[in-house]
């Protein structure tokens, strides 16, 4: 059994699609097969949500119907049993429907809760599958569409909910995996799922990587692949460094490093599931199948090497010294209820005896939140705040060991301030803060000195497409 996950880019029109279509016909393993939204589907919708929250509810009418017009495209061109055609159309006109009420009433209510876009960004996915469902029942295709919805049950954190793994295991169980022992193909969507009260949510931006890993790590998969636009795990963004290298393989705690540091190639939370059960995931191009792509998996090899660098921009850092009077230990009681109560994504957090530092990325959750945190940080602190700042970090087995690692990057970066240096506080990354307009230079300079000096002999590092 495999699960087989499909990205964006990946099922973007018809023509993508029909090579999915393909691609999952190919593989006789019996399978999960797990969507995102069309390219650009999911921003599409949130702008939508921010135009109605502004009275502006027709051009937010007008951008959703452009989006349901390419769903259309598709159904027209790969679908050719009249039958399916009408029933795909029908189902469409619905979503779109609900679609035009939620910005009715959201033009009329004018507040947006992540709640409400959690609302709106369902419909990138649920119209995807929906349209993939038909293409491939117009193709024979033993194929059952599931909704996310009803199997993966999550807290009601919207935007980034969280699963409750119990529930959904159960849930997999009993409704899904009757279907693989059938030999049906099961299409689901990625991203989205539900409360146990049954109000949709979404797992985070990109979170469908890690909607197959809960899937893949609850049927006991043999391998969870993840289709996308590129050959696998890189040496580094392609979109900044052009020369950067594909990788043959790397570790689960390697891989969670990367992601969490921002490498967009796979959702942080898919590492977990499929680490604890052991199950490889495969990150793959569906846009060159020749490609074996970069298998992730539990083996730490290729120790003392670095790996890929990753990065982060927008981050922002809060200094946070305690008020007059305010006993030290009172003070992070008082900080770690304010973070409690707001969660926000802390991608680093350093303490002295008389400051804290947090480095945060500004997104769309922190922007939201954060008038609250600064006003509940102000009662209790002095505050200091740095933004356009960036992370960049170097990932690889047992940095700690890598000899002159901090003079190379040092020698091939002299103008690197010492206090860039955050720590290495885990044995597979290093990290820096640096300015971001510095980001790119410094990456590129970083790359050509651990990766484009190789002989390329390695087998661990191959040319990418
Ligand atoms: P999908 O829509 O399939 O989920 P994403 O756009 O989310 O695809 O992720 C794939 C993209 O991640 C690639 O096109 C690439 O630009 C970007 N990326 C960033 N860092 C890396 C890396 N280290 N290796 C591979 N791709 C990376
Ligand atoms: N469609 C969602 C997004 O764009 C989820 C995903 O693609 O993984 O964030
Ligand atoms: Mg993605």
């Amino acid at each position: 059994m495999i699960v087989m996950k499909f990205g964006g880019t990946s099922v973007s029109d018809s023509n993508a699609i029909t090579n999915v279509i393909n691609i999952v016909r190919k593989n006789t393993a019996r399978k999960i097969v797990v969507v995102s939204a069309i390219a650009k589907a999911t921003n599409i919708l949130e702008q939508a949500a921010h135009l109605s929250a502004n009275g502006r509810a027709t051009e937010a009418k007008k951008i959703i119907e452009g989006l349901v017009s390419r769903h259309y495209t598709i159904i027209n061109t790969l679908i050719k049993n009249d039958e399916l055609k009408a029933e795909a159309t029908e189902k469409v006109i619905n979503y779109h429907l609900k679609l035009e009420e939620l910005i009715t009433g959201l033009a009329v209510i004018k507040e947006l809760t992540l709640r409400t876009l959690d609302a709106f960004r369902v419909f990138g996915e649920l119209l995807s599958s929906l349209v993939i469902y038909y293409a491939m029942k117009d193709r024979d295709m033993n194929v059952v569409l599931a909704d996310s919805r009803n199997i993966i049950k999550t807290d009601n954190e919207y935007s980034r909910a969280y699963p409750d793994m119990e529930i959904t295991l159960n849930n997999i169980d009993t409704h899904i995996l009757p279907l693989l022992k059938k030999g049906k193909t099961v299409l689901t969507q990625g991203f989205i799922a539900s409360t146990n009260e049954g109000i949709p949510t979404t797992m985070g931006r990109e979170s469908s990587d890690f909607t197959a890993a809960i899937y893949g790590a609850s049927i006991g998969a043999d391998e969870i692949q993840i289709w996308t636009d590129v050959d696998g795990v890189l040496t580094a963004d392609p979109g900044m460094i052009k020369k950067a290298k594909k990788l043959s393989e790397i570790s689960f705690l390697e891989m969670e490093e990367l992601s969490n540091f921002g490498a967009k190639v796979l959702h942080k939370n898919s590492i977990r599931p499929a680490f604890h059960k052991n199950i490889p995931l495969r990150v793959l191009n569906s846009k060159n199948t020749a490609s074996a792509g970069t298998v992730i998996h539990k083996r730490l090899n290729f120790p003392r090497t670095i790996k890929s660098i990753t990065y982060k921009r927008n981050i922002m850092v809060l200094r946070l010294k305690p008020k007059e009077g305010i006993n030290q230990y009172i003070f992070w009681e008082m900080l770690l209820n304010i973070l409690g109560k707001h969660k926000p994504q802390i991608d680093i957090l350093v303490s002295s005896n008389n400051a804290i530092i947090i480095v945060i990325a500004e997104n769309n959750y922190t922007k939201i939140h954060y008038d609250d945190l600064r006003n509940e940080f102000e009662e209790i602190s002095d505050y200091d705040l740095v933004k356009d700042k960036a992370l960049l970090t170097l990932v690889g087995a047992d940095l700690y060991s890598v000899n002159n690692i901090e003079q190379r990057i040092f020698r091939s970066n002299p103008k690197l301030k010492a206090e860039s240096i955050i720590f290495g506080y885990n044995p597979h990354s290093f990290t820096l803060l640096i300015d971001q307009k510095e980001l790119k230079s410094v990456l590129q300079k970083l790359h050509k000195e651990f990766f484009e000096k190789q002989d390329g002999t390695m087998n661990l590092f191959h040319k990418a497409k």
